[in-house]
């Protein structure tokens, strides 16, 4: 196996070993960015001199024999939005094209102090808005099975550089769905974890009640080790709790294991052949003696409308602060404040950010809030409801992670409405902050397939636990 291919694991043994140095693999990486993210366009930012100054640092304590973290040495890509100091930070929009970030992350720290070794930034949709990456101001992404197609989004250029032997791991962030849909679309792991595990510290905010920052792997075990190793209370996001060890299963009897299989889930829409690679995953959890219930989720059909108001609504507020003074692009040659605000954020913005912004500042604004956020907010209780009742019957719930497999390039981006319904199955889970873990099961025609498998709140040991079966 060539050093690029390896996992977390493999790697970390590798260096113990004195197979390769951590100079070589971080070199191997970038090398391989080099020629292949020509095709790819994962990447908006390559950081060599970083990566290499981080790996000599980890040779420089294996030579003197000390002991290293599991992380050290191990070269990651991280998603635009999330913040690392003296680095620049677009979210893939024009309005923050030459902004450097002045601090790290709290998930950038950790993984710092743990020798980490940082690769570069990858592309997503402009304010991690999107399924598909090709919201980017920037360009769009590729699936490396196939470059005529999408890796999904918005984090597109993470999933995108594991699924191509980019970079070992990446970190991004999911909102409505965007680690577990690029995952499934690129055939990597990809965890969300529950609201409030990981610090969101540092992550450029969108729809501040749903972010979440997670992994994208190539296997289930080292999402377990980016996870813990990032999770954790954090006095700088008081959303952040601290893990209960006690949650976390260490194993745990198949025999015993009861799946529900939401019947929402499996309606018109879906495409039939990923239909038929989720039905065959789900047997053979049935074949290993798991037992598989049918359960209900009446809400589900108010997902995709409640997220968009929602996230809409926050994310109003929350792009507020891209004033033209505070931040990045500034046109200052207007005639008064007003016209620096404007023509900043006309000049700034993408039109989905645009749209978004217009449809929250129209849900939140008098005489419609009652009408339609604080309804929206009334549901998303209903479909909390809806979980808690399942997950008195089940243990865990099975779905498909999107209804399609990897779209063409161009085929949705003229149409918002037919790209937000990618989110069909993801959204209801970010609504109740659940976590879940995309992994991919099969193929149809060689695009990847993933399942999505749903926990209990601060369960993410277990679906990973379960997720690794498949492996
Ligand atoms: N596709 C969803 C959206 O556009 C999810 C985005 C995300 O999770 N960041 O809002």
């Amino acid at each position: 196996m060539s050093l690029h291919q390896l996992s977390i694991v493999q790697a970390h043994d590798g260096l113990l070993k004195k197979k390769f140095s951590a100079l070589e693999l971080a070199k191997a990486f970038l090398d391989r960015i080099k020629t292949e993210d020509k095709k790819i366009s994962a990447f908006l930012t390559v950081t060599e001199d970083l990566a290499l100054s981080q790996a000599k640092r980890v040779d420089d304590l294996i030579s003197v024999g000390e002991d290293i973290p599991l992380l050290a040495g191990i070269p990651l890509a991280v998603k635009d939005n999330i913040l690392i100091e003296g680095i620049k930070t677009t979210c893939a929009s024009k309005i923050l094209e030459d902004y450097i970030a002045p601090y790290d992350a709290t998930c950038i720290e950790k993984l710092k102090k743990l020798g980490a070794v940082i690769l570069g930034k990858t592309n997503l949709d402009e304010f991690a808005m999107g399924a598909s990456t090709e919201n980017s101001a920037f360009f769009p992404t590729k699936n490396p099975h196939d470059l005529n197609r999408v890796p999904g989004g918005s984090s597109g250029g993470s999933a995108a550089a594991v699924a191509d032997d980019l970079c070992c791991y990446a970190l991004g962030s999911d909102t409505g769905g965007s680690i577990r849909q690029p995952a499934s679309f690129c055939g990597v792991k990809g965890l969300k974890p529950s609201y409030g595990a990981v610090s969101r510290y540092g992550l450029t905010a969108f729809a501040s009640s749903l972010d979440q920052i997670g992994t994208i792997t190539k296997t289930t075990e080292d999402a377990k080790i980016v996870f813990e190793a990032i999770a954790g209370k954090d006095p700088k996001d008081s959303t952040s709790v601290a893990i209960n060890k006690k949650l976390q299963v260490t194993s745990y009897k198949l025999q015993d294991l009861k799946i529900g299989v939401p019947k929402e889930y499996f309606v018109e829409g879906i495409d039939k052949e990923v239909e038929k690679v989720i039905k065959d995953a789900i047997k053979k959890f049935e074949n290993f003696g798991a037992k598989i219930e049918e359960i209900s989720l009446p809400h589900t059909k108010y997902a995709v409308p409640i997220y968009y108001l929602i996230a809409t609504s926050e994310a109003s507020a929350n792009l507020a602060r891209y004033d033209g003074i505070k931040y990045g692009l500034s046109k200052n040659q207007g005639q008064n404040l007003l016209d620096v605000y404007l023509r900043s954020r006309v000049e700034g913005f993408g039109d989905e950010v645009k749209r978004r912004i217009m449809l929250g500042t129209y849900a939140l604004s008098a005489g419609y809030y009652e009408a339609y956020y604080l309804k929206a907010q009334k549901v998303r209780t209903l479909i909390k409801e809806d979980f808690d009742r399942a997950f008195q019957k089940v243990d865990v719930i099975f779905s498909p992670t999107a209804p399609t497999p990897a779209f063409k390039i161009g085929e949705k981006i003229i149409d918002p409405l037919s790209m937000y319904l990618c989110d069909i199955f993801t959204a209801p889970v970010s609504l109740v902050g659940l976590p879940a873990v995309s992994i991919p099961v099969g193929f149809v025609g060689k695009l990847p397939v993933g399942l999505q498998i749903i926990g209990k709140p601060f369960e993410e040991n277990k679906i990973l636990k379960i997720g690794q079966l498949t492996e």
